[in-house]
């Protein structure tokens, strides 16, 4: 008498919060939380964040909850001498 026991838990939507994922590290375009952030701190001492979404390919860099430009980053990321 075979008797099989399937667990059916009930799965909540919307709230896949993933521990030690830091809060808002999600794509800008997609919305996809597989990203990949890096902090990086650029020649002028400013830190900013960069996300790479792993779903879309989008790039973007933070300071903050203020979006850079990539031409913003790539100016102050250049070392003078
Ligand atoms: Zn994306």
């Amino acid at each position: 008498m075979a008797r099989s026991t399937q667990a059916t838990a009930p799965m909540p939507l919307g709230s896949l919060t993933q521990p030690g994922a830091r809060d808002g590290a999600r794509c800008v375009v997609c919305s996809s939380q597989r990203v990949t952030r890096i902090s990086m701190e650029l020649t002028d001492g400013s830190e900013v964040d960069f996300t790479h979404c792993l779903d879309c390919e989008h790039r973007s860099w933070h300071h903050g909850d203020e979006e850079l430009s990539v031409d913003h980053v790539l100016t102050r990321a250049q070392r003078h001498r």
